[in-house]
Parts: structure tokens; C-alpha cells; sequence
């Protein structure tokens, strides 16, 4: 008689963590011990930081840190409770009209993360009877909103705005209600989503327009409004999801657009009722974030040079950096493994850039990912570039 496997039913876990590390797959977290900067800390080495989503270098930012701290003081360190019940402070309403008023838009609501944001607005917005037609490489929080709503998904390959019209005609005279769907920046390519012609598909097919700003806020646009404001298309997006955990340097998502959408937001959206507030601090922070911004644009000036300097760098050694037309600078690998190797080499010369590979990025599609930030020095950027030379060359990427 066999023993029954009843003993460990979580035994299929180890197998599948056992099977990564053979196909060299399997990550190891980095620690993280100083503040995330532009040269960090991890795992006890000082490295060139290429890994952070900190654009404009406010994780770290004076008046960021003393409003979350002054905060904390007033207002204690939580919020006590999800908004809809007793956690909805006065700080949290600045914030929503703060961002409202720098978007452009009628209102705001924060949520506790862009993931949340994305997640709790597509699944709230729509029902089973409707439609959904989605970029291929949108975000995985899209993807998931998009399961939770029951609606019918249809994908179409990236940046094909033709596509989604094809998709959008067959759907005219057919019942439910349609939602269309991109990425402002795509977050493992850096490229930018094609607005213009989207935003022309959905009027003409009276879809819903949603646009996932997460990685264009603070970076894109006059003082970092996002791709709506890059494109001039202010009053044709219905719903504009931006984040605060990358570029703003703190935590959070929100949504913006019509009065209408945010009060139905606040009745239905499940993060927003059922997971707790921010604490204020984070409030606090955010609101000190939008101040920088908009008084120190020269910030979002100095994270795009840095970006060409680095892309041509990285270009001129012989790597291949894909479609980015944004600070995401993939430096396309192929295999996971080898992504993963490089990752690790670069390590060891003193830069972190992530290795990504499936299921973030298709099969074969493995990178690593590297991102710079307005507070990276050309000395800094110059480190990295010598290292990715060093180890390109020794694993056969580069000539
Ligand atoms: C990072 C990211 C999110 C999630 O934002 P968080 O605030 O980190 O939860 C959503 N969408 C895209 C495209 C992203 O890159």
C-alpha cells in the first residue's frame, strides 16, 4: 500500500519551487537596508539602483518625508477603518481633490494601490452581460478586474488600434455595454499606448475609455499629469487610473473621472469598501508629492535626459533595448535563465536591474528590466553602463 500523501497536501509546492530552481527560474527576494534611492543597500552592497519604480527620487524627498511625519504626529499612525464605515479623514478628501484638480477632471477617488485601483473599478463598473477589449500586455491588475467582472474579454495584440476597432465593430448592435482598455505605459517595454487612435475607436463605437496611467504619472505630460495630457486628449478618457506608489514615491492608486463614476465608486468599488484606509501619513505625503511636481518640474526634465543617455549607452554597447520610448529601458535577453544570470553578474559589478521573465513577459521574451531616475548622476549611470558591458560581453549577449 502507497502512503497517503494526506501528510503534507502542500507537497506540490515544493516540487513546482524545486522544479524553478532547476530551470534556474527561481528568485530570491533582495533586502532592501537603506532608503530606496538612486544608489541603495541591498543584501548588504551598495549598488547602482536601476530597479525602482522612485522616477523623480520622492521616496526620499524632504517634504514628503516631514508632511507624513507631521501626520503621524496629528493624526496617529492608521485610519481606523475602510472609508465607507469611519475611515474616510479629512486628509483623504485633500487628496481626491487635489489629484482632481491637477488632472483636470471632475473627481477622485484613491484607493490603497494602483493594483486596486484597476482591480476593484473594472469588476465594479461592469456585469456579465457586458464586453471588455483589452490590450494583450495590459497590467495584471487590468486582467484581473477584468476576470472579476464576468465580462467577456477580448484581446487584442498590442498597440493594434485596427484590431480593437475590428473587435469594436463586431460588437456594435450586440447587447452589453463595451469597455476599452490600454496600458498609458506599458510597464515591461516602456512603450507607449496608442491613445489617439483608441480614443477615436471607442467614440465611434460609444465605448467606455479607461486608460491604466500607473508608470506615465509623474513622467509623462505637463508636470507628470499622464498620457492624457501627453496626447491632448483632456474630456475623452471616462476613466484614468493612476498610481502613487511609483513616480510620487509613496503608496496608492486612484481613479479618476465624472462626479458620477467616483460617488458609484464609492458604493460598489470592493477595495474602496472592503479593505481598510490609508493611514494618514501616506495621505499626507501624497498631497506634499503634488506640490513637488508642480514646483519642481525640473525633475521630470533631468529623469528624460538621463533616460536617453542611458538607452544610448546601453544601445551603443550592442544591446538590444526593444520598443521603450519611456524611462522602462528593457535590455531584451530572450531566455529566462540567461535574464536571470544576468541579472545576478550585474549584481556583482554593483547594479541591480531586474531579471523578468514568464509569466511577466511572454516565453522567450525574457529582459532585464532597468529604470532610471531623475537622481542618478552621469557618474552613476556611467557605472552601470561599464558593468552591463562587462557582462554582456562575458555571456555572449554583446559582441
Ligand atoms: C505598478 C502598476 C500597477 C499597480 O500599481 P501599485 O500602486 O503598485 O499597486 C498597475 N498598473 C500598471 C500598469 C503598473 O505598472
Amino acid at each position: 500500500m502507497s502512503i497517503p500523501s494526506t501528510s503534507n497536501p502542500l507537497l506540490y509546492l515544493r516540487e513546482q519551487l524545486d522544479d524553478w530552481r532547476a530551470a534556474g527560474t527561481y528568485q530570491r527576494l533582495r533586502i532592501l537596508e537603506s532608503a530606496s534611492a538612486a544608489e541603495a543597500r541591498f543584501d548588504g552592497k551598495d549598488v547602482v539602483n536601476l530597479a525602482s519604480n522612485n522616477y523623480l527620487g520622492l521616496t526620499t524627498h524632504p517634504k514628503l518625508k516631514e508632511a507624513a511625519i507631521a501626520a503621524v504626529r496629528e493624526f496617529g499612525a492608521g485610519s481606523g477603518a475602510v472609508r465607507t464605515i469611519s475611515g474616510t479623514m479629512r486628509i483623504h478628501m485633500q487628496l481626491e481633490e487635489r489629484i482632481a484638480a491637477f488632472k483636470n477632471v471632475e473627481a477622485c477617488v484613491v484607493f490603497q494601490s494602483g493594483f486596486a485601483a484597476n482591480a476593484g473599478t473594472v469588476s465594479a463598473i461592469l456585469t456579465p452581460e457586458d464586453h471588455i477589449i483589452s490590450d494583450e500586455l495590459n497590467h495584471a491588475s487590468i486582467i484581473d478586474g477584468c476576470r472579476l467582472s464576468r465580462a467577456k474579454i477580448h484581446v487584442f495584440a498590442h498597440k493594434d488600434v485596427a484590431a480593437a476597432e475590428r473587435i469594436l465593430g463586431e460588437l456594435d448592435g450586440v447587447p452589453g455595454r463595451k469597455l476599452l482598455i490600454t496600458d498609458g505605459v506599458f510597464s515591461m517595454d516602456g512603450d507607449i499606448g496608442p491613445l489617439p487612435g483608441l480614443v477615436e475607436a471607442a467614440e465611434k463605437h460609444g465605448a467606455i475609455m479607461m486608460i491604466d496611467d500607473a508608470h506615465s504619472s509623474g513622467v509623462l505630460g505637463r508636470n507628470g499629469r499622464g498620457t492624457v495630457d501627453h496626447f491632448g486628449l483632456h474630456g475623452r478618457v471616462h476613466v484614468q487610473v493612476g498610481t502613487l506608489s511609483k513616480a510620487i514615491g509613496v503608496l496608492g492608486g486612484y481613479v479618476c473621472g465624472s462626479r458620477d463614476l467616483i460617488e458609484f465608486l464609492y458604493h460598489r468599488a470592493r477595495p474602496f469598501l472592503f479593505s481598510t484606509s490609508h493611514p494618514p501619513a501616506v495621505a499626507a505625503a501624497c498631497l506634499a508629492a503634488f506640490d513637488v511636481l508642480e514646483q519642481e518640474p525640473e525633475r521630470i526634465e533631468q529623469l528624460w535626459d538621463n533616460a536617453r543617455y542611458l538607452k544610448a549607452g546601453l544601445s551603443g554597447l550592442g544591446f538590444d533595448t526593444g520598443i521603450s520610448e519611456t524611462p522602462i529601458t528593457p535590455v531584451m535577453v530572450g531566455d529566462a535563465a540567461l535574464a536571470h544570470q544576468l541579472s545576478r553578474e550585474l549584481f556583482a559589478e554593483g547594479v541591480l536591474a531586474t531579471g523578468i521573465g514568464f509569466p511577466t513577459v511572454a516565453k522567450g521574451r525574457a529582459r532585464v528590466r532597468t529604470i532610471v531616475a531623475s537622481t542618478h548622476t552621469k557618474a552613476e549611470l556611467d557605472r552601470a553602463l561599464e558593468a552591463f558591458a562587462k557582462v554582456g560581453k562575458k555571456l555572449g549577449i554583446v559582441p
